[in-house]
């Protein structure tokens, strides 16, 4: 691509870096200030490429080219907002990217005979309200009654905060599915190291993991660490460490399965004293709802086991599961043929983590970009993509767009 195009690219991922409700680090959540000054000027960026820039009551940032284009459009998007002590490029690469694109295919000339719409989604991580999407929510109709009574740390609903906060007038309303939508598609940091062992720039996502997320309490005998004989002993957090071992053992038989226990609570924590009771979380996650459900079951079952030999009492609690969310097989199909014209390579790769694609699925096919990034690390401000891995990223957006122009 052109070196102008992706220097711009570049610097626009070091300036909207550099727009954050904090003075140390890095963040931007659902319509505070920084946020909103994101999307200003990322609607600035798109009315540069001549663009028709505008925005919702929520935050959401589109672009379109008002040419003589007719019929469904293509959706680019990301989301600018980020966690706390967030990275840069995680979602702001994204809408980044899709302007470079655009703007890359202007230089070369091309005309799409279809309207590209380019959005930069308010809410992806869910920081303000634990809630995640509200931003794509918002452009597909799903921000019900319940999402919208939602309240943040200060009380504030997310009614409420539209109202206050939010961009009220002269606001849009965005509204896609199926009748306008030719599909989604987002490139995205992958947040992971598959491809940084690999030695590969990108990876096209096959589709985005099942996901539960359960509470388990493993409950014993609380006594005295010195005068209680070891076959004596109901420990809760021994039991508990064997779960932990049982679920990571599990997930490292079953390909492409994730297992974690990222909270632990001892109680009573004392260190002279034997755990009474013993919660934890488990995160499982796979590519299929089948084996999701079948893996679940089976560390039930070890878990159970575990807990009897050891005269423990379990409790397990199924909090929230969210099914495999598949990309879309043509566009899959479109950026395997892309990636490969432009690396000679394609990977296909299943993602961990949730993406705007979750939403936007319901009403429309999906398909994503992986590209590289150091270490695989993400929310974190050590974040980094190599530019060359972020061109080749781009270059396959470019080819997928030229390849829909018959
Ligand atoms: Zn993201």
């Amino acid at each position: 691509m052109e070196v102008e195009v992706l220097k711009r690219v570049l610097a626009r991922v070091d300036e909207l870096g550099g727009i954050s409700d904090s003075a140390e680090y890095l963040q931007r959540t659902f319509l505070s200030t920084a946020n909103r000054e994101a999307g200003e000027r990322v609607m600035g960026w798109m009315r540069e490429l001549g663009m028709d820039a505008a925005h919702d009551a929520g935050g959401t940032v589109r672009g379109f080219l008002a040419g003589s284009a007719e019929g469904k459009a293509v959706l680019i998007g990301s989301h600018i907002d980020t966690v706390i002590n967030g990275g840069k490029y995680d979602g702001a690469l994204g809408v980044i990217a899709a302007l470079g694109a655009l703007e890359q295919l202007k230089v070369e000339g091309v005309e799409l005979p279809f309207p590209v719409h380019v959005l930069g989604f308010s809410d992806e991580e869910g920081v303000r309200f634990q809630s995640t999407y509200l931003g794509s929510a918002g452009v597909i109709g799903a921000l019900d009654a319940g999402m919208l009574a939602v309240k943040d740390e200060g009380g504030l609903t997310v009614e409420e905060v539209i109202s206050q906060e939010g961009w009220h007038e002269c606001a849009e309303v965005f509204s896609y599915d199926e009748t306008n939508a030719a599909g989604y598609l987002e490139l995205h940091i992958e947040q992971g190291r598959v491809l940084e062992e690999a030695g590969e720039s990108v990876a096209v996502v096959s589709g985005i993991f099942a996901q539960a997320r359960l509470r388990v309490s493993v409950e014993g005998l609380a006594d005295h660490a010195g005068t209680t004989p070891m076959n004596l002993r109901r420990d809760a957090l021994a039991g508990a460490a064997e779960c932990v071992l049982a679920a990571e053992g599990f997930a490292r038989e079953n390909d492409g399965m994730v297992a974690t226990v990222g909270v632990m609570k001892v109680l009573p924590g004392a260190s002279n004293g034997i755990a009474q009771t013993c919660n934890f979380t488990l995160d499982v996650r796979c590519a299929e709802n089948d084996l999701l459900e079948s893996g679940l079951g089976v560390l039930k079952g070890r878990f159970a086991e575990i807990s009897k030999s050891r005269e423990l009492e379990l409790k397990w609690e199924v909090v929230q599961v969210n099914g495999a969310v598949p990309c879309d097989e043509g566009m899959v199909a479109d950026l395997v043929k892309s990636a490969e014209k432009v690396t000679g390579t394609a990977r296909v790769l299943g993602s961990g983590a949730g993406h705007d694609g979750v939403m936007m699925s319901r009403v429309m096919p999906v398909g994503m970009i992986f590209v590289r990034c150091r270490a695989g690390l993400s929310h974190h401000p050590d974040e980094f993509a190599e530019a060359g891995d972020i061109e080749a990223g781009i270059d396959v957006m470019v080819e997928f767009l030229k390849r829909r122009v018959q």
